[in-house]
Formats: C-alpha cells, structure tokens, sequence
C-alpha cells in the first residue's frame, strides 16, 4: 500500500536523484556492429562506364516512374527519363565528375569519373535512430534498411537526418511516402538480387555479402595499376566476370569507416570529395543522439517521479480530509 511515510521518502529520494541526475556521466550506447552476414553493393567508379544501365534496371524493378529532365523541359526530349538525383521517382542515379577537356578517365585534370548515389545502408543508420515510429528499420541478418509506409507517420526526421541526403518524400504525392533504395529486398524471396548489380555489363556494382566485397576490394587494391584481371560480375559467387584492368585507386574505402560504417562501399579513381561524398567522421551520430538523449531521458526522470510522487501525496491529503471531515471514505 502507497503510504504517506513511502510517498515522502520516494518524494525526497527523487529530489535527490533530480538533483544529482544531471551531474550524472550518461551511459554512452554502443555503435551498432555489422551483421554476419549482411548485404550490400560494391561500386567501383573505375569500371564504371557511365552506360546508366543500373538506373533503368533499377525503375523497373521498384516500379518508380520516369522523371524528366529539368534541364530539357522545352525540348523534344523533354518526356526522356533522365534524372539528374535521386528523388522520389529515383531510387538510384550515376553521377559525373569533369573537369577541362574531360579526356582522361578517372584523372583530376582533364579527366572524368563516375559515382552512384543510392542508399549506403549504415551499420549504425542515423535514419533508423531519428524514426520516432520505427517505420525505418535495419534488419539484424541481412542488414538491410528498410521502410514501412504504414508505420510512417510523414515527419520527415529521417529525411533530416541521414548524413548522405537519401531518403527523399514524394511531396508530389497524394500519399506522400519516403523514398529510398531498399537493395531489392523484395527480390530476394525470387532468388533474384539488386537489379542495378544484376544489369551492370562490367561489374561496376557488385552484390554480395559485405565480408566478400571486401575481400575482393583488397584483391584489387593489391593488383599493380593497369594489370589485367577478371572482375565478378553481377553478384560475388556467380559465374559471371568481365575482363579488364586493375584501377588505379585512390587510398580509400568510402564506407568502410564512415559513420560507422557502411553497407555499400566504394571504389574511386579520384579522390571522393570531387565526387560529393560528404566527409564523415567514423563515430555513428545516431550513437552520440542515443546516448545524448537516454542521459536527458535519464535526468527528466527524476523530476517526473518527483511530480507523480507529490501528486500522490496530495491526492492522499485530500482523500484524509474527506475522512475527517465525514466524507466518503
Ligand atoms: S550499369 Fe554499371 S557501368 Fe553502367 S552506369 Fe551503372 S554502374 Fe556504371
Ligand atoms: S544512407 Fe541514410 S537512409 Fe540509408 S541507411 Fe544510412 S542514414 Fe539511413
Ligand atoms: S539495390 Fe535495387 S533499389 Fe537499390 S539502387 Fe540497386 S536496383 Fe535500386
């Protein structure tokens, strides 16, 4: 029973708690860690031939209409799908890094190279951590991030936090709903995978499981620049494989260590900045928010067991007079 000797030792314990909760270091999360057997896609921009093959396999499969080119609106080739980002109509786009006379592939100077934007799948995702609804979430086998339009609620907190700018909302819309590459899950249960894999003539982008991309990204850091070889194609165990000549790459892995970590990586022949990839710190912000918020959550606590303490004890105050002043008991 809820007596007034418990009330006031639960009041005065919780004023104490109150006041030395914030002082109180925050129990900091744990970044997520990748699964065993997650999924993703290897892009490497120095096979790549910009044929945008993926992008046209990648409407089809997810159903996703064409969008016009801004650019070409009053042209005869206004009606063309060309998008120029990804939006709510396009899940995944190839995009172009040119400089001067663009002769030279994957050169600073007068050079051009090639990068795909679609969603990195983070080990940590910041989408995932900001959904107040977990309409985003990250599947712990395959690690495949996802969306539930059912669960969404249109508050857009994930279009606002994803460091990379990925999910987008079909404003557009009479149902508005979140867009983003979602690596084909809904193909897997065919037995097929990521069309934009399956279509790529030169192994451009590669499925397979992260543990094996990343092997085969380390075979071919380690070939001499130049030195032919055969490149899986399609997906990593497959039977496919195109022959062409080791990349001279840039010293990093996009993907590897940003924000945690990421499901899809890359490849480059020129330094990622040129690309617009965002420069990431390796420590998962939706880690720091968690662990900032749970320390706040922590310390409204106490002040809240504080108020329903001193409103029991009012209520039992109340409930005494009545009795003393021959009111129902
Ligand atoms: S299909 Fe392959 S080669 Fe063609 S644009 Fe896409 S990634 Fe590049
Ligand atoms: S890239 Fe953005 S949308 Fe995709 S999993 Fe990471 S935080 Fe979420
Ligand atoms: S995995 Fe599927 S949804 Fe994602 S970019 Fe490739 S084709 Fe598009």
């Amino acid at each position: 029973m809820l007596t007034r000797r418990v009330l006031i030792k639960a009041a005065a314990g919780t004023a104490g708690a109150a006041v030395a909760g914030p002082a109180r270091k925050a129990e900091a999360r744990e970044a997520q860690k990748m699964p065993e057997k997650a999924l993703g896609l290897l892009f490497d921009g120095t096979l790549c031939i910009g044929c945008k093959a993926c992008m046209s396999a990648c409407k089809a499969a997810n159903d996703m209409p064409p969008e016009p080119n801004r650019i070409l609106e009053d042209s005869s080739d206004a009606y063309w799908d060309a998008p120029l980002d990804i939006s709510g109509r396009t899940l995944n786009v190839i995009k172009a890094y040119r400089d001067g006379t663009a002769e030279h592939k994957d050169e600073v100077d007068n050079g051009f190279a090639f990068t795909k934007l679609s969603c990195y799948h983070c080990v940590d995702p910041s989408c995932v951590s900001a959904c107040p609804v977990s309409a985003m979430t990250k599947d712990p086998h395959s690690g495949i991030v996802s969306y539930s339009v059912d669960a969404c609620i249109g508050c857009r907190y994930c279009v606002a936090a994803c460091p990379f700018g990925v999910p987008r909302f079909t404003f557009e819309s009479s149902y508005p709903k979140i867009s983003k590459c979602q690596l084909c899950k809904h193909r897997l249960a065919e037995g097929k995978y990521a069309a934009c894999a399956e279509v790529c003539p030169t192994g451009a982008t590669l499925y397979g499981h992260v543990v094996d991309l990343k092997a085969e990204i380390e075979r071919r850091r380690s070939l001499a620049p130049g030195a032919p070889t055969d490149f899986p194609r399609g997906k990593i165990g497959g039977t496919d494989a195109y022959r062409g000549t080791a990349g001279q790459y840039v010293d990093h892995v996009y993907g590897e260590t940003e924000i945690g970590g990421t499901q899809v990586l890359h490849l480059s022949g020129v330094p990622f900045a040129l690309l617009n990839k965002p420069n990431l710190p390796s420590e998962p912000p939706a880690r720091v928010a968690e662990t900032l918020q749970h320390g706040i959550y922590h310390a409204l606590i106490a002040p809240i067991v504080f108020l329903l303490a001193l409103t029991g004890l009012a209520w039992k105050n109340m409930r005494s007079d009545k009795v003393e002043h021959g009111g129902e008991a």
